[in-house]
């Protein structure tokens, strides 16, 4: 996470330049099912954005959906606590009540940060492979728009000719997926971000040209089948835990 902060009027450029659609579906039809109904990434049970204190700033005077994140369990409170002065965990107030231009630029890229090889700028979009059994775009990278792809790669640019310090951020991030994935014995996608898909070779971060349809799909969206006993076994487990809560709350 960054020490130093980019400044406002970067803040309002992004958001200003950074609005496209992930895809023409959407997506969180997909993945709220199996997260009682909300999107993954619109969770703080799931995922706590984090934001510089200058983006809360411009946030701030714009809308009221965002409020600074109120820590629910020790998990959540290490989340909140363990950040640089610099930064803030916040949380808007739901799906539901979503401000497509009052997004931050986290919402409006995940699920993707910018890869970067060993040597060189980024190449392109990698994932925050921790959510790859709950976010079905992770799994069907065919669907992530090009419109997408230039805005992400022109707010990134924006950002780090400010901050220098995120750009080190995502370097890290990059070799840190990279150990994962060769620990896994797997190629890393990667979205380009000059056209077509790549792949890190794991082992020797080799960058070679991919075909989407070699990627891996993970968890419940491995099959249209699989899908449905998941979404099935999801239903089921909740309607017991609500028959529990009758039953010891009657
Ligand atoms: S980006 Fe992933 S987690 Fe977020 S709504 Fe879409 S499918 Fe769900
Ligand atoms: S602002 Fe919108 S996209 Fe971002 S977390 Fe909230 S509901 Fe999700």
């Amino acid at each position: 996470m960054s020490v130093s902060e980019a400044s406002i009027a970067t803040f309002r450029d992004i958001h200003a330049r950074f609005n496209a659609a992930i895809s023409r579906f959407d997506c969180g039809k997909w993945c709220a099912p199996l997260n009682d109904g909300e999107p993954v990434c619109c969770s703080t049970k799931q995922a706590i954005p984090i934001v510089q204190r200058n983006e809360y700033k411009v946030l701030r005077q714009r809308t009221d959906m965002w409020h600074k994140f109120k820590p629910f369990d020790a998990a959540s409170r290490e989340v909140a606590t363990d950040l640089h002065a610099s930064c803030l965990a916040i949380e808007c107030r739901g799906a539901r009540h979503c401000e497509r231009e009052n997004r931050t630029l986290a919402c409006r890229a995940f699920p993707f940060f910018p890869y970067f090889p060993r040597q060189g700028n980024f190449v392109g979009l990698a994932f925050y492979w921790t959510f790859a059994d709950r976010c079905w775009v992770m799994s069907h990278l065919e669907v992530v728009k090009r419109d997408f792809v230039a805005e992400f790669c022109q707010a990134y640019e924006l950002l780090f000719a400010d901050d220098a310090d995120e750009r080190q951020a995502f370097r890290e991030q990059s070799a840190a997926m990279r150990r994962v994935y060769t620990r896994w014995k797997k190629p890393i996608p990667v979205i380009g971000r000059e056209g077509g898909y790549l792949s890190v070779v794991p082992g020797t971060g080799e960058l070679r040209a991919a075909k989407v349809s070699e990627f891996e799909r993970h968890g419940p969206y491995v099959s249209a089948e699989a899908y449905r006993e998941a979404v099935a076994a999801h239903q089921a487990a909740a309607a017991e835990e609500m028959t529990i809560e009758l039953v010891l709350d009657p």
